[in-house]
């Protein structure tokens, strides 16, 4: 694959997201994770991430978000916190809460995390148990935030919604507020990885759409100065695409837990790219330079309509990940958009949804057979 942009002169990415591992306790059907797990032996050892996290901060890297899989699954994440926090980088820890206790929480507060955003799925326990996969989970995940609060850590409430939850949206909206976050973010599924295999048991209906946005642009008013209420919108009914991370390679940095440098944690699934490794390349080399970065960075690239279209500096042309999951061609203008030749394939899927009758796969270290 060859890049069409020449290397351009680019800013540091803001964000690293470092996927420590895909061992999770969970098995969300939703996961973002790929069909083809890594297991823990070809995970990046403790001395490469710590290179990573220095290499990041050189590189003008501001925040590093621990992620997976569970990232409490890793042995050395004290550590890893620790050498963030030297290297003045803000932390935030993503986790399903379900091994944390107010030790761990203590002793990764006085390593240095910034923030934890603990995840629900959904508002009622034997729901939620039934969607992570995990009985007891929820219980869990209620006892672990007051700890996350006392701890002196503030706390984001993450809500992933579809058809199976979103009945419960209010009840989501007054957990998180209950439980003390000073941020709710409810984010309908964005169907990559395991949430693509789900698509027909996860999207919502249009009406179940409507009545989320209401509640939430009522919460968001309701609750503004105390509580900031994020919501990321589900694109199959959106006549705008979403700028996907901030722009192609323009944000951030994915490092996937064997080492893979990515510029958005789905990049892996679009064929014909090799992405560099941590392991022997540097962060600023394969950031200024790596083909697959510069691919689609900045506007050069793109297609009509995009490319005569004045919110390309806007939305960048949207998910590349997506226009290559539905059209094959990860350099399509991005389906979601009303002025892609593509856009009916969004509502084919609607429509499709409508008519399954689909059992959730939940996620698990061996992917799932193809369809025949
Ligand atoms: S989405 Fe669920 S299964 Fe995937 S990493 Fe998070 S908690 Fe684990
Ligand atoms: S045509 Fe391209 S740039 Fe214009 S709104 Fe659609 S995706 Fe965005």
């Amino acid at each position: 694959m060859n890049a069409i942009n020449p290397s351009p002169r680019v800013a540091a990415p803001l964000a690293l997201l470092a996927e420590l591992t895909h061992r999770c306790p969970l098995q969300c059907p939703y996961c973002a994770n790929p069909l083809q797990l890594e297991r823990a032996a070809a995970e990046l050892d403790t001395a490469t991430w710590l290179r990573v996290l220095d290499e990041a901060a050189e590189l003008g890297v501001l925040q590093v978000h621990f992620s997976g899989g569970e990232p409490c699954a890793r042995k050395d994440l004290l550590d890893l916190v620790r050498r963030a926090a030297e290297r003045g980088l803000y932390s935030n820890l993503i986790t399903s809460g379900v091994t944390l206790d107010a030790a761990g929480l203590a002793a990764l507060a006085a390593a240095g995390l910034d923030h934890v955003q603990l995840s629900f799925q959904d508002a009622e326990a034997a729901s939620a148990d039934r969607i992570g996969g995990y009985r007891g989970g929820h219980a869990r995940k209620l006892a672990v935030a007051p700890l996350i609060r006392d701890a002196g850590l503030p706390l984001t409430a993450n809500f992933v919604v579809h058809r199976q939850n979103l009945a419960r949206l209010p009840d989501m909206l007054a957990l998180g507020e209950e439980l003390g976050a000073s941020r709710i973010e409810i984010a309908h599924v964005q169907y990559y990885g395991w949430a693509l295999k789900n698509r027909d048991a996860l999207m919502p209906t249009r009406r179940q759409l409507d009545e989320a946005n209401a509640a939430v642009e009522a919460a968001q008013a309701r609750l503004r100065g105390r509580i900031t209420v994020d919501y990321v919108v589900p694109d199959y009914y959106a006549a705008l695409p979403k700028a996907c991370m901030g722009g192609w390679a323009q944000r951030l940095i994915n490092i996937t837990p064997a080492g893979l440098a990515l510029p958005c944690h789905a990049a892996e699934t679009l064929a014909g790219f090799a992405f560099p490794s941590v392991r022997s390349h540097s962060l600023a080399a394969i950031w200024r330079d790596d083909p697959g970065f510069v691919r689609f960075r900045g506007t050069a690239w793109m297609p009509e309509p995009c490319r005569s279209c004045d919110r390309q500096e806007i939305d960048w042309g949207g998910c590349r990940c997506q226009a290559f999951a539905m059209t094959g061609d990860a350099a399509a203008t991005d389906p979601a958009c009303a002025l892609s030749p593509h856009h009916h394939l969004m509502a084919e899927a609607i429509a499709e949804s409508d008519n399954a009758a689909a059992n959730l796969v939940y996620r698990r270290l061996r992917a799932p057979e193809p369809a025949a």
